[in-house]
């Protein structure tokens, strides 16, 4: 720990927006669906900026953002809200669904096919014309703030393929997918996200651009932005490339020791 390169400060953020490089024409999309009160569903693989996305357009367009990272285990309750019980009998606490249609929010369900359907099903007449969030068990029904947006995520990997969103479910939102960046676009971010210099964040992304052509029988899944990035931290407070590299990519992307060989092979022709 004591021999840490000093780390430069972070790089300099627009006040109170949080940094997201665009990669096509996602933020006018997205205008567009939050004038017109449409929901956005967002597909993509993990690490790939989704979830900056959101917090950017967030920022941009002045409203609250509610995230819940969706899980087998969530339970209607856990979005919408639940009795508890307090020194004074049991009052009613809103989840982040319920605060978010009442603020006018954004509620971003990150994952959302991680959940089940039955507690999903409570987002059908929120997501169309009715915008409506019946409480089951207060016996409000609130009408949906006009500033209130849901936008929901999934990465439609092969493992999710059988899972899928429910016609039902998905014909009611504006979608699209992202990918990871091309390489200037993420040199750029890996700069401004990491403080490295310009030359070690174009090796990086040459790097993950060949580990990405690894092809999926070699890798569950492709190396992210968001491993790319702690990567160019490690590097920058000190630590060697080859280190570096197996501790942020070969070791989080396999546990098989013949594809982590294969990988340090990679990064050895770059670093
Ligand atoms: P996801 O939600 O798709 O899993 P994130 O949005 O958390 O991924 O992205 C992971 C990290 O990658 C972010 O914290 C951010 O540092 C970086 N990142 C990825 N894409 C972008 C982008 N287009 N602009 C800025 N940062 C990005």
């Amino acid at each position: 720990m004591n021999n840490l390169t000093s780390i430069p400060a972070p790089p300099r953020r627009d006040a109170g927006n949080a940094y997201y490089r665009p990669t096509g024409n996602e933020i006018d999309v997205f205008e567009h669906a939050a004038s017109h009160r449409l929901p956005v569903l967002i597909k993509g693989p993990t690490g790939c900026g989704k979830t900056r996305f959101v917090q950017h357009m967030a920022d941009k367009l002045g409203r609250k953002l509610y995230t819940v990272a969706c899980h087998d285990d969530l339970t209607t309750a856990d979005l919408v809200g639940r009795h508890l019980i307090g020194s004074n009998g049991t009052y009613w606490q809103d989840g982040p669904l319920t605060r978010a249609v009442r603020e006018g929010a954004i509620c971003y369900l990150d994952e959302i096919i991680e959940a089940r359907k039955d507690t999903t099903v409570v987002l059908h007449p929120l997501a169309d014309d009715r915008r409506i969030l019946p409480l089951d068990a207060t016996g409000e029904c609130l009408e949906a703030h006009p500033d209130f947006m849901l936008v929901v995520s999934y990465n439609p990997g092969y493992r999710n393929l059988l899972k899928g969103l429910k016609p039902s479910t998905r014909q009611r939102f504006v979608a699209m997918s992202f990918d990871y960046p091309d390489a200037d676009a993420e040199a750029d971010i890996l700069i401004s996200e990491s403080g490295i210099d310009a030359d070690t964040a174009g090796r990086l992304v040459q790097l993950c651009g060949s580990l990405r052509h690894m092809g999926s029988h070699d890798l569950e899944e492709a190396p992210s932005t968001r491993l790319l990035i702690h990567t160019a931290r490690m590097m920058l407070s000190g630590m060697d490339p080859i280190t570096a590299c197996t501790a942020c990519l070969a070791e989080p992307l396999s546990d098989d020791p013949t594809t982590q060989a294969a990988i340090l092979d990679v990064v050895r022709a770059h670093f």
